[in-house]
């Protein structure tokens, strides 16, 4: 691997109120500590809902803990009438790393488009923070075998007007979405075959340096007995894990894997 830090996220989805959120922190932090976590080696984050993330702030920052935070979600607007919605520079004002934008879950759900999800990522990137950007075939789209173009085409349009320093600085998550939740984890060598595919492709429309700058995550039912060997692979960078990150000892072993 170049020379990239690997991102190992865990996505809380809509689980953990604020209160328990301090519980799973605390507890991740000090099974960490416990382990020598190096986190030169592997940069370790959790993405929360809206409202778990001042506490989470407050914890991080208090104690010094060796941990990222972000959202799950940002909106396009800068302010204004859009009610439920939360602006990019609320969530910079609370120091927040990281924004997931283009989860399954938001593409199937809330119908959200590559051109809505690339311009989430042009406001996390405008209010100073790194967009986690993700991509994922269908079961269908697997079975045919037409995964890779599938995927290059949603990598095309989601960083599209994206300059090379931008793709460079950003995180990719591959997410088979017969993968999400389903206990089905991709092989290490399909995970590896898109990850590289997507490497590829942002050499040709950004170049090499972007290339090999940029993150690429695997997620899909991720757990500490599949970690090693498919982060183990030249192009994947770390991993985008749901489930298994709320159980914070299982998520420390995940984490603690390049440690
Ligand atoms: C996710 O939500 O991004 C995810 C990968 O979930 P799970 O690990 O539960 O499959």
């Amino acid at each position: 691997m170049a020379n990239r830090t690997p991102l190992m996220a865990g996505n809380w989805k809509m689980n953990l109120n604020h209160v328990e959120a301090t519980g799973v922190v605390e507890k991740l932090a000090w099974t960490l500590k416990d382990a020598k976590y190096d986190a030169s080696k592997s940069e370790a984050a959790v993405m929360v809902p809206f409202t778990d993330l001042r506490t989470v702030q407050t914890l991080v920052e208090g104690d010094k803990l060796p941990l990222a935070y972000g959202a799950q979600d940002v909106s396009v607007h800068d302010k204004g009438a859009y009610t439920g919605e939360i602006s990019a520079d609320m969530l910079a004002k609370l120091n927040v790393s990281y924004v997931v934008v283009g989860h399954s879950e938001r593409r199937d759900y809330h119908a959200e488009s590559d051109e809505l999800i690339n311009d989430k990522a042009k406001v996390v990137l405008a209010a100073g923070m790194t967009p986690i950007i993700c991509v994922g075939e269908k079961l269908e789209v697997r079975k045919a075998g037409e995964h890779v173009p599938f995927v290059l085409a949603q990598i095309d349009k989601v960083l599209d007007g994206l300059s090379a320093d931008q793709v460079g600085s950003l995180v990719i998550a591959y997410e088979p979405v017969w993968a999400i939740g389903t206990g089905e984890v991709a092989t290490p060598e399909d995970a590896q075959e898109v990850c590289g595919a997507i490497r590829s492709r942002v050499a040709e429309l950004v170049g090499q340096e972007a290339a090999d700058a940029v993150r690429i995550q695997y997620g899909g039912s991720v757990k500490s007995s599949s970690a090693p060997d498919i982060m183990a692979q030249p192009d994947v960078d770390g991993a985008l894990v749901g489930g298994a990150s709320l159980d914070p000892e299982e998520f420390a072993k995940i984490v603690l894997f390049y440690t």
